[in-house]
């Protein structure tokens, strides 16, 4: 019966959703805990670039470490992945990146 295949994909479906969230989830949160640690570590070399959005109607600004590739700044767009920055990661904290960013200029 028709119905008893569709409650079947249902759940599957809905599993494997699950289960990729939590993957992502992971991921994110390892990702987040290694550019904490890059952060520390590495003598950053930053370097200024700029992106165009997805409609090619504006630039934005990215200072990047040339050696590690965290971002200074959250100002990444998500669909800059054909750019060659698109190594910069998007998840970057804004507080902990604006005091850097300060550091910086400061200098
Ligand atoms: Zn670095």
């Amino acid at each position: 019966m028709i119905l008893s295949i569709l409650i079947k994909n249902r759940d599957y479906f809905s599993s494997e959703l699950w289960k990729k969230k939590e993957e992502l989830r992971m991921l994110e949160l390892m990702l987040e805990e290694t550019e904490d640690v890059l952060r520390e570590k590495c003598k950053h070399n930053w370097i200024t670039d700029f992106i165009d959005d997805k409609n090619g109607e504006q630039s934005n600004i990215i200072i990047y470490c040339q050696h590690c590739g965290i971002s200074l700044k959250k100002e990444t767009h998500k669909n800059s992945q054909t750019h060659k920055n698109s190594q910069t990661h998007k998840n970057s904290q804004t507080h902990k990146n604006s005091q850097i960013y300060n550091e910086i200029v400061e200098e």
